[in-house]
């Protein structure tokens, strides 16, 4: 079934239904959070009648200039509710369970389809973000479908930190053009950078030291252990912590960096990030996934980080053997 199809699939699903759920990932990122709210503000917008809610079971903070999500709805709620998960790859990584309670369930997704689930599905890997997904499906039905001022910085701001602000390799002229359309509606661009650039004095004094931390192997693989008592010191919340893995991003010689960042559970959360060399088969042996060249995966004890560490070295050294040109 060709993307169009899909997204015609998706269309007529929402038509049908007077309630509709919408979902994403745990721990979300600027896409999982603008691409629901997104899809949620286009929807609300076009269909007035309908009921549109966000039922997720965490929140971001560095995202709370997009706003709140819906407060939570009784498990009754869910029973003749269509469940829209979106930029989540596997079941597992869904925030609220409760969508399991939902009459029937749409994935859609940009991530490596790792997971089947979902009566509609409507996954494009090559997407650089699933706000761009939303922002195609607003334009493939713009006579129908209505998009706002605040639509459009959602989806945008999904665009801007998924993309990497436009850098990363899954950027097409399409990604451009559709960003372009959110920008017409007007949106505050200013607004949304500060918002996503912006930190506290304790976050620019811990990158300092997350500076000084850094290690590098053998074949270029830089890393960073935030363990517990350096989150204490610099009185840092589990995800400023973890934005911590951008400070790596720029080493030259570096293609693979990766932040392990203790979750004070006996579990150790790994971000992996790369230049050029694929790492998400490297996740997956970590129990993660995600991107060719942004993934997750999870820890469970030193032995295991020093494992992932030196397979990726290996990995590395590979790479460099095998291709030129990188940097
Ligand atoms: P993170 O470092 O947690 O921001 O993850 C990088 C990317 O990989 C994001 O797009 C996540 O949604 C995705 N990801 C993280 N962990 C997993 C996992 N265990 N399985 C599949 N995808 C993941």
């Amino acid at each position: 079934m060709s993307n169009i199809d899909n997204m015609k699939k998706v269309l007529d699903k929402i038509k049908e239904n007077q309630k509709i759920i919408i979902f994403r990932h745990f721990r979300p990122d600027g896409d999982a959070v603008g691409s629901t709210k997104g899809l949620q503000a286009i929807l609300k917008a076009t269909y007035p009648e309908k009921e549109i809610y966000l039922q997720n079971a965490d929140f971001s903070n560095y995202l709370a200039f997009l706003g709140k999500e819906d407060e939570p709805l009784p498990n009754e709620a869910y029973a003749d509710a269509l469940g829209i998960v979106l930029d989540t790859a596997t079941q597992e990584r869904i925030s609220n369970k409760k969508y399991e309670l939902c009459k029937e369930l749409i994935k859609i997704d940009h991530h490596i389809p790792v997971q089947s689930y979902g009566a509609t599905e409507w996954v494009e890997e090559e997407r650089s973000s699933t706000c761009e997904m939303i922002a195609a499906f607003y334009d493939t039905f713009k006579d129908e479908l209505k998009l706002t001022k605040e639509a459009a910085t959602y989806i945008f701001t999904g665009m801007v930190t998924d993309s990497g602000r436009f850098r990363f390799r899954d950027v097409s002229g399409e990604t451009m053009r559709l960003a372009g359309l959110m920008l017409n509606q007007n949106i505050d661009v200013e607004f949304i950078y500060s918002n996503l650039y912006l930190k506290d004095f304790d976050e620019f004094k811990f990158e300092a030291y997350a500076h000084k931390k850094m290690k590098i192997s053998k074949h270029g693989v830089a890393s960073l252990f935030v363990t517990k008592k350096m989150k204490k010191k610099f009185s840092l919340s589990n995800e400023q912590a973890s934005a911590s893995v951008s400070c790596m991003d720029s080493i030259k010689d570096s293609l693979i960096w990766i932040a392990f960042i203790d979750n004070g559970d006996g579990s150790i959360r790994v971000r992996l990030r790369s230049r050029f060399v694929t790492v998400s088969e490297l996740a997956e042996k970590y129990h993660g996934g995600g991107h060719a060249c942004a993934c997750g995966a999870t820890v469970y004890s030193k032995a295991e980080m020093n494992a992932l560490l030196a397979d990726a070295d290996a990995l590395l050294k590979e790479y460099k053997e095998q291709n030129q040109g990188w940097l």
